[in-house]
């Protein structure tokens, strides 16, 4: 994937704009676009270089260094990827045309915010969001965000961290510092104690009239979980919970043996439960249910361009 990215960086390339999201880790990487951005710089040392991330990347010094400006959502559900893209790119010509180059600080903190409670738009991130959007209101921080980190993945970059962009270091610092330790004050509103299931079920079967979502977050494999885990699900039913729609879970073994029986065909499954989970812990067991296969498709469903 670098290397594409690098082909196509000749000479006639005046500065790069990338849109990444900036939490990937890969085998040999645990900042991936870390080191994307880093072969970019070696490759065209002082080329400016522009990075719109997601409100959720964990952010290494290895991104910092090697990049000019980074900014990313201050949405959630994200809905401003447009917006993020276009503060990136306008920043580069606000100083091509004018200089000097602006200065960029990196406040890390030794944090990591629960990802149900960490949204840039409401609960205690939402008032050190604002006041660190404020700044840019006077012209001479050109960007300045928060960015929430995404503390499931295991790489020592994970952590919240703010960032700020400006044609002045010492107003760069100062922002950056003054809303990083706004940010660690309000730590103890970033931590989530964990919840009984049997407690939670009762509760949600209590709220009458509406849909109710239960998310499990640690079992989602964009978490880094392994989606095979029917531990809800089973409680669920144990509960005497109907009306259930429940998944994604990742089973080909269960998937193959419905599309083998067919369309409107009685089966039984072991549902998930087939990863090995004993590094963490965790026994492995499926879950024995009996059903009808509704529909059987490809799985490709149109998507609106927006998560
Ligand atoms: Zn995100």
């Amino acid at each position: 994937m670098c290397d594409r990215v690098l082909a196509d960086l000749g000479d006639s390339v005046d500065a790069v704009m990338l849109d990444l999201h900036g939490a990937m880790v890969a085998e040999g990487a645990d900042d991936a676009e870390g080191a994307l951005l880093e072969a970019i710089r070696a490759r065209r040392p002082g080329i400016p270089i522009a990075v719109a991330l997601d409100f959720h990347a964990t952010i290494s010094r290895q991104t910092v260094e090697n990049a000019d400006v980074i900014t990313g959502y201050r949405s959630f559900p994200h809905t401003d990827m447009h917006e993020t893209g276009q503060r990136a790119a306008t920043t580069l010509p606000a100083w091509l045309n004018d200089g000097p180059r602006p200065v960029m600080v990196f406040e890390w903190l030794p944090m990591l915010p629960a990802t149900a409670l960490c949204t840039p738009a409401g609960g205690a991130m939402k008032p050190v969001m604002d006041r660190t959007i404020a700044a840019e209101a006077g012209g001479e921080v050109l960007n300045a965000l928060v960015f929430g980190s995404f503390p499931l993945s295991d790489v020592p970059q994970a952590g919240a961290c703010v960032i700020t962009v400006a044609r002045d270091a010492g107003a760069a610092a100062d922002v950056a510092q003054e809303r990083a330790a706004m940010l660690w004050d309000a730590r103890e509103g970033f931590v989530l104690p964990p919840q009984d299931f049997g407690a939670v079920i009762r509760q949600a079967v209590g709220l009458n009239g509406h849909p109710v979502i239960i998310g499990d977050p640690g079992n989602n494999a964009g978490s880094g979980g392994s989606a095979d885990t029917p531990a809800v699900l089973e409680a669920l039913l144990a509960a005497g919970v109907d009306g259930t729609l429940a998944g994604p879970v990742y089973d080909p073994e269960s998937v193959q043996a419905m599309i083998t029986a067919g369309t409107g065909a009685e089966v039984e499954i072991a549902l998930g439960g087939k990863v090995d989970l004993s590094a963490a812990g965790i026994p492995s067991r499926p879950l024995r249910l009996k059903g009808r296969v509704g529909a059987i498709t490809d799985g490709r469903s149109p998507s609106p361009g927006r998560c």
